[in-house]
């Protein structure tokens, strides 16, 4: 790019001296004639024998100019060829500015005017203008597993793709990184052919690409915005404005489950906002400390004596109220700060379960984002040791979707854990796709059978079977079992007809605040007589930043 300005510039120098050039050869033509009309005259007289010959000096400066205009016709060709290379330069010059060199679409800074220009003329005929927004959902994962050059290539051949789609007039851009847009003229006077075209881009992208002898599968959300009244109201729209609104669109469809398409709706637009709010407000939380870890009981129903509790994450926001997990841990997984939010709570938990009778045991759930981390268990045994806490009391929980990605990590993880004497249950089980095979090799302590199983206790049928089901593959793999949603005497009663099981749910009470379980366990003489004296922590060796530096990374 730099090479080709440096170009232009010279050209244009030398431009300029021809035009000089040029000047010189225009006066010498004059002169010629000027002078031209006395010699010419005294030549032929002399050469009648009727005057005396020409003036030398005259003759001289004839020739001069007769030189100086061969000179100036010469530098007139070579200036007509120096403006024929500036010009072919200034195109190169602008295909660069406006391509994006790896793919060759057009690139961010061209799309919008062309844009602008395609509303122009398709407004003038009182058609319409759809602006399609895609975005790549598992490029990073691309990069990362097969480098980055195989990721060019992916780029490349997904630009094919969308090329080979595109109507004749439709423009094809790379905003960046993985990020495509088009533009396309509506045409006739509705939007299917905008939704063929989406839909057709999400069948043909996410055919295998073929990376040597691997072959990838990439998905596209999109989102589909069009200039019309319904989106623009009485703005008048342009390039910008239709981004924007496509761009929302996308992010509900990645929202919405990605590999899929979207419309322009104004309420997206109010989802957004509040989306960036609460975005906001739980990175003011995690700072402010707004989090804070209730306890569920979990219950021997035998005996209905209590075994230890479950943290469950509660946000007393200031801007929002009380929110449960199911609001804020998504979101705090997609903001990159699931872990230490998790790990806050965590330690909060560690101190409250300390005061507790050491016989109880203290439960967290765990993100699987978090078991992407290779320092995942390193982690948890720092804030074993940090907070004196007996690893045998920690109980973790992992949803069966842990298990999908990366099962040797996640499966050396759980190894080094136990090892320390950390218990692992298996949450939520028979929601997910676990395989026996997965369950024989992965070494859990425990399965907890998700409550839509426990639920259909009530009525008699196909509901019993299936608990009684997973109890006896839990016997068979010597896994105790935890049933959840207990809630009322006749999910109990049912229960009770299986040999020891764990319970827990509504039926002993709502999840509550570390005060109110202090009070409860006071009553039942269930607190620590003294304070754990840390004999049981275990020990831990590494370098790996703290949660407070994690947090900052967070923010950043
Ligand atoms: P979970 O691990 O399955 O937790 C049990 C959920 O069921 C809790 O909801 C609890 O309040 C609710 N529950 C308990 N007993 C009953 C019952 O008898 N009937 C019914 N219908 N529900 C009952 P909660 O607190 O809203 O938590 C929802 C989910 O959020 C949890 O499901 C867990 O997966 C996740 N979660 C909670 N705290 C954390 C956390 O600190 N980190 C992570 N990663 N996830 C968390
Ligand atoms: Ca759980
Ligand atoms: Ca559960």
């Amino acid at each position: 790019m730099r090479d080709t300005k440096t170009a232009l510039k010279n050209t244009m120098k030398r431009a300029d001296r021809d035009l000089v050039a040029l000047g010189i050869a225009a006066g010498a033509i004059l002169m010629f004639l000027g002078t031209g009309g006395s010699v010419l005259p005294q030549i032929a007289r002399s050469w009648m024998g009727i005057g005396t010959g020409p003036d030398t000096l005259l003759v001289n400066a004839l020739l001069l100019n007769v030189a100086l205009i061969i000179f100036g016709w010469r530098r007139y060709r070579e200036l007509l060829e120096e403006i024929e290379e500036r010009k072919s330069a200034e195109e190169r010059a602008r295909v660069l500015a406006e391509t994006d060199p790896l793919t060759g679409c057009l690139n961010r800074r061209s799309i919008a005017p062309a844009t602008d220009e395609m509303i122009a003329r398709e407004g003038a005929s009182d058609r319409h203008v759809a602006f399609v927004m895609i975005d790549l959902d598992n490029f990073k994962q691309v990069n990362d597993v097969h480098g980055h050059s195989a990721g060019d290539k992916v780029l490349r051949e997904i630009a094919e793709r969308i090329t080979a789609l595109l109507p004749r007039d439709g423009l094809c851009a790379r905003l960046g990184g993985d990020e495509f847009a088009c533009v396309i003229p509506r045409g006739d006077n509705n939007n299917e052919q905008i939704e063929r075209f989406a839909a057709r881009l999400i069948e043909r992208v996410a055919a295998p690409i073929h990376l040597g002898e691997v072959g990838v599968e990439v998905t596209i959300s999109v989102g589909l915005a069009i200039d019309d009244a319904g989106s623009f109201g009485t703005e008048p729209p342009d390039a910008k404005g239709l981004m924007h609104k496509a761009d929302i669109a996308m992010y509900h469809a990645k929202k919405q489950g990605k590999n899929r398409h979207f419309w322009f709706e104004p309420q997206m637009e109010d989802e957004l906002r509040f989306r960036h709010r609460l975005e906001h407000a739980l990175r003011q939380g995690i700072v402010e400390r707004e989090f804070v870890p209730f306890y569920e009981q979990q219950i021997d129903l035998k005996s209905g004596e209590i075994l230890g509790f479950e943290m469950l994450a509660r946000w007393k926001s200031e801007e929002f109220g009380h929110l449960g997990p199911s609001t804020f841990i998504p979101v705090a997984e997609e903001m990159g700060l699931i872990a230490p939010l998790s790990e806050m709570l965590i330690e909060q938990a560690l101190e409250d379960a300390k005061t507790w009778d050491p016989k109880l045991t203290l439960a967290v759930n765990i993100s699987a984002l978090q078991l992407h981390d290779p320092w995942f268990s390193q982690r948890i045994l720092k804030l074993l040791v940090k907070h004196n806490f007996p690893p045998e009391r920690l109980d973790i929980e992992i949803t069966e979707s842990c298990l999908q990605e990366n099962v040797a990590l996640v499966r050396s993880m759980i190894a080094s854990l136990r090892n320390q004497g950390v218990k692992i249950s298996l949450d939520d089980f028979g929601t997910g796709y676990s395989s026996l095979a997965q369950l024989r090799n992965l070494p859990f302590d425990q399965l907890k059978i998700d409550r839509s199983f426990i639920g259909e206790l009530r009525e008699d049928g196909s509901g019993r079977k299936i608990v009684d089901a997973i109890i006896q593959l839990g016997d068979g793999l010597e896994m105790p079992v935890t049933a959840e949603g207990v809630e009322d005497d006749s999910i109990l009663g049912a229960l009770s007809g299986f040999k020891s099981i764990k319970g827990q749910g509504y039926h002993y009470g709502q999840p509550e605040d570390a005060a109110t379980v202090r009070t409860r366990l006071e009553a039942l003489g269930r607190l620590a007589e003294h304070s754990a004296d840390g004999d049981g922590a275990p020990v831990v060796s590494d370098d790996e930043p703290d949660t407070d530096d994690r947090m900052q990374a967070g923010n950043a």
